[in-house]
């Protein structure tokens, strides 16, 4: 087997592991930027050596597998990943190939949110009433959390409004507000627990659970950021109007979503929500920016895991391996 073969074998196994311990047992062992890190040199490994690429490979999907405790609950439409840029010169590459296959010579309007740092869930409305809740899971089959869902007290069990669709999915982030983090592990702590590493293990971990009376007791919050299957017309013509739709029907969302023009406008976006990072009352690892017209993102279409309509900025790495690996994990 060629040196090549060998390394990008050895790279996917090591992203298998990192991606088991993340998704299934909500226990990272690395740091987010060690797996990015990983990731990108296997993705830079198999754009080289496109021989080797296959649909296994960890950079050509989403998640991890649903665990079997759980209801297996298939997506009425795919649940993907987001590409990610780490600089300024990457951002500009996203651009120019954004604008090039639409063939648009001037900047579009992009919709700029916040990267909450929690996970993805699918929540299914049918009727205005909240029917079923799951996790992203491999994308296609999530995990059923409908009872744990339930006891999120920013999640509508009934939507407020009458003219929403028959039946619909809600995208969003459930998420720990630091505040309640801090106060949760320091209840643990005193009471000789173990503690959750970080906000989004905290909140995975909470989410993820068989009890669902486990979950009514942790600080969990929620955002929408988009929407699945919606039976019937689309809800708007573009992605802010689709979430201040969501919004009058007392979805939460969240009030750093703006629009912005071009990449410089998304630029000033991440410097200003990146300046305010300490202040905002959850974590996030960045900002997302999202082609605003859905007709321009039917045209862009997507990848095996992401969208090409959109593209996750992630912000400098705060957390570090000695500090990961400091703590004991509560599942
Ligand atoms: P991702 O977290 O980079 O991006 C996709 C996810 O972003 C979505 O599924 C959603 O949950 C979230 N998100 C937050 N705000 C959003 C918004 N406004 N709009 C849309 N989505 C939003 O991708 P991923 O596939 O979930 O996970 C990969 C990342 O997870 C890695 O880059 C790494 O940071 C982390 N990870 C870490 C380990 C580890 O061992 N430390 C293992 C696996 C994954």
């Amino acid at each position: 087997m060629s040196d090549i073969k060998t390394t990008i074998l050895t790279l996917r196994a090591q992203l298998e592991r990192y991606n088991e311990q993340y998704y299934l047992s909500d226990a990272p062992t690395v740091p987010d930027a060690e797996y990015d890190r990983v990731m990108r040199e296997l993705i830079a490994l198999e754009k080289a050596h496109p021989e080797f690429l296959n649909a296994d490979s960890p950079s050509q999907k989403v998640g991890g597998a649903p665990v079997a405790a759980f209801n297996p609950i298939p997506h009425a439409q795919a649940m993907l990943s987001l590409d990610n840029v780490f600089s300024l010169e990457e951002l500009k590459a996203f651009e120019k190939r954004v604008l090039s296959r639409l063939q648009h010579e001037q900047p579009v309007v992009y919709c700029c949110e916040p990267k909450l740092d929690g996970l993805a869930v699918s929540l299914l409305y049918e009727q205005g009433r909240l029917v079923q809740a799951a996790t992203r899971g491999d994308g296609r089959v999530g995990e059923g959390i409908t009872e744990n869902v339930r006891t999120i007290k920013s999640i509508p069990l009934t939507l407020k409004g009458t003219n929403w669709p028959t039946r619909f999915e809600v995208r969003g982030e459930v998420f720990m507000p630091s505040a309640g983090f801090l106060a949760m592990n320091e209840h643990a702590r005193a009471r000789g627990e173990k503690i959750f590493a970080n906000p989004r293990n905290a909140a995975a971990g909470s989410l993820r659970q068989l009890d669902s009376r486990v979950t009514a007791k942790r600080p969990l919050a929620f955002y929408c950021y988009g929407v699945g299957l919606v039976e019937g017309a689309p809800l708007a013509d573009s992605h802010f109007a689709t979430l201040a739709r969501l919004k009058s029907w007392g979805l939460p969302m969240s009030p750093e979503v703006k629009l912005m023009t071009g990449i410089s406008g998304c630029e000033q976006y991440h410097d200003a929500i990146l300046a305010k990072r300490e202040q905002l009352p959850y974590e996030i690892d960045g900002v997302v920016y999202k082609i605003d017209s859905l007709a321009l993102q039917s045209e862009l279409g997507f990848v095996a895991r992401a969208p090409r309509w959109a593209i996750a900025h992630k912000f400098p790495a705060q957390e570090e391996l000695t500090q990961l690996l400091n703590v004991e994990f509560q599942v």
